[in-house]
């Protein structure tokens, strides 16, 4: 048997029974189908419907009800709900005679009424069945995401203090407030959905911008975190349910006039949410429903980083030692390098490392089908503005608010206020040599995996100069490949990044650069990492990429 971890489904019907109300004054039996289901509140529910209609005769709370064996077909069930309806029956409990065609069906009606009484629907894999025992289908997420991976990542956001790390990034949340509160015409008198609602933060924020009514769908145990925290602000709350589930496994009782999540992972891509996102869009958005965010992009830009290469290398100079307590470690040298240079890097970097204009790839959230997140191949073409060694390729990404009064993009580009993003670079074992003006290109492949991330394929050719360029002989390409989960978190460097790498302050650099407003008046994070930043940043780690199984 598997944990009973598993989360509650959708209805799960019993269509053909034979209903008999005992306690009602003219008992009689009749066709009729069982539902079990949750309310809007999470509460289980068991309702009894007469053929093909879609209003129950009877609506019962599961946690008011006893079953009894009455025989192989036959089961009893009494609730002490009093039926409102007829003011003859107040005082009594209720009684039903529920008949079914065949013992399995029996059994199964039995099993399935004590587990949703506890509140969870066990799913039972491999091996043969028991008579009685219930298969839940497989979701779309229990299908491509690994068991193991899938249990880490939701225990990670069940812990409020990699909750309040995402709070804490005011850019991240002081962003996706503005958007909503600049456009409270989208949220109100509207119903919305909170896709990955966490501790429910966005939820409160379109609440407070009017929204008619929020459903927070939360698949960690952070859901309870979340009820609280909603419950602490009632004028709120009460236009607020938490729905503890799976967005690809949960049912909500109407559709949503707007969506409002953040999905977005190292890369944009990192934890494979967006696929969540994407599929909440097909499953509980009206037709024409708005997204905040409505689209996402990722930017790319070749990279030139002595200190950077040589810190990597140095990594794996370990692995040289001839003689350690007496032994030869020198075979696994050519391992261990190509293993650092696997992992790709995290951290904010200056953005005069950059050496061309950065090219873009567009993900339009509205449109896309959550395939095309299975693999995203990216052709990538620069042009060289200085001449120098190439490191590899360093990306970011922002997403847009496209609301109906502003439009607001978050982003956590390199040189803009940093956010517990940062950035991402993928460094070349083998770096190459470009001239100013030359062109540099390239693959960005990446391929997702069941561990809620994917595998970048890198490839960087350029042109070699001299004899033999005009021949047009590509001579310098390197590739290589890394893995999204496994990121170095570079954020722990005793100096600020400016000051290593051109011994110039902070102060200094402010002066020489044009930087945007909030860095200039002070509002914002500082362009490098400072020194506060930087313990904190080691070790809070990082939201999205920590947290599924490093
Ligand atoms: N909306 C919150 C939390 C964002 S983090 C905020 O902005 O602060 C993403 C959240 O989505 C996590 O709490 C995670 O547990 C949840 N989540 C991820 N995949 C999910 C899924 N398939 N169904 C429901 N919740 C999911």
């Amino acid at each position: 048997m598997e944990d009973r971890l598993g989360q509650k489904q959708g209805p799960q019907v019993f269509p053909s029974i034979t209903l008999s109300h005992l306690s009602s004054s003219a008992p009689s039996s009749s066709a009729a189908s069982a539902f079990f289901s949750d309310d809007r509140s999470g509460c289980s529910r068991l309702r009894f419907h007469q053929p093909c209609s879609p209003v129950p005769v009877f609506d019962l709370d599961l946690q008011k009800i006893q079953i009894f064996k009455l025989g192989l077909l036959e089961l009893l069930c009494v609730t002490n709900e009093t039926g409102d309806d007829d003011p003859e029956e107040k005082y009594f409990s209720r009684v039903f005679k529920i008949g079914f065609n065949t013992k399995d069906e029996t059994k199964a009606f039995h099993l399935a009424f004590e587990q949703w009484k506890l509140g969870v629907v066990v799913a039972k894999t491999g091996g043969p069945l028991e008579n009685g025992s219930l298969t839940t289908p497989k979701s779309k997420f229990d299908n491509k995401i690994d068991a193991t991976s899938a249990k880490m990542y939701f225990h990670y956001y069940g812990q409020l203090l990699h909750q309040q790390n995402m709070l804490q990034d005011y850019v991240r949340t002081g962003t996706y407030y503005a958007a909503v509160i600049e456009n409270r015409i989208d949220f109100s008198g509207r119903i919305v959905l909170d896709v990955g609602a966490g501790s429910g933060i966005l939820s409160l924020f379109a609440a407070q911008a009017g929204a008619k009514h929020v459903y927070a769908v939360e698949a960690s145990e952070m859901a309870e975190y979340a009820r609280r925290l909603i419950a602490g602000n009632p004028s709120l709350g009460q236009r607020i349910t938490v729905i503890k589930g799976k967005i690809e496994e949960v049912d909500l009782p109407e559709k949503a006039d707007i969506l409002i999540s953040e999905p977005m992972g190292t890369l944009l891509v990192n934890e494979r949410m967006l696929e969540t996102y994407v599929i909440a869009r097909d499953r509980f958005l009206i037709p024409d429903g708005k997204m905040f965010p409505s689209l996402g992009r990722i930017h790319m830009a070749p990279f030139s980083d002595e200190y950077l290469y040589v810190e990597i290398a140095n990594k794996a100079l370990f692995w040289q030692q001839h003689n350690y307590y007496g032994v030869d470690l020198t075979s696994l040298y050519g391992s261990a390098f190509q293993g650092y240079f696997s992992q790709p890097v995290v951290d904010a970097f200056d953005p005069r490392l950059l050496i061309s204009q950065p090219i873009v790839h567009t993900l339009d959230f509205t449109c896309m089908k959550e395939e095309d997140l299975y693999e995203i191949d990216i052709p990538l073409n620069f042009v060289s503005s200085v001449g120098t060694r190439v490191h590899g390729l360093a990306c970011w990404f922002d997403v847009l608010f496209n609301g109906s009064s502003v439009q607001r993009w978050l982003t956590t580009a390199p040189g803009a206020p940093t956010t517990h993003w940062y950035q991402l670079r993928c460094v070349l074992a083998q770096p190459i040599y470009v001239m100013a003006g030359q062109e540099i290109t390239g693959r960005f492949h990446l391929v997702s995996h069941n561990a809620q991330s994917y595998t970048i394929y890198l490839t960087l050719s350029a042109k070699t100069w001299g004899a033999g360029a005009d021949q047009g002989g590509i001579l310098q390409t390197f590739s290589c490949k890394l893995d999204l989960k496994e990121p170095y978190y570079r954020l722990s460097q005793p100096l600020p990044y400016v000051l290593q790498q051109d011994q110039q302050s902070n102060t200094e650099l402010m002066q020489s650069q044009e930087l945007s407003p909030q860095i200039q008046d002070g509002t914002g994070p500082s362009l490098a990492i400072i020194p506060s930043q930087i313990s904190e940043a080691s070790e809070q780690q990082h939201k999205h990429g920590s947290c599924s199984g490093s």
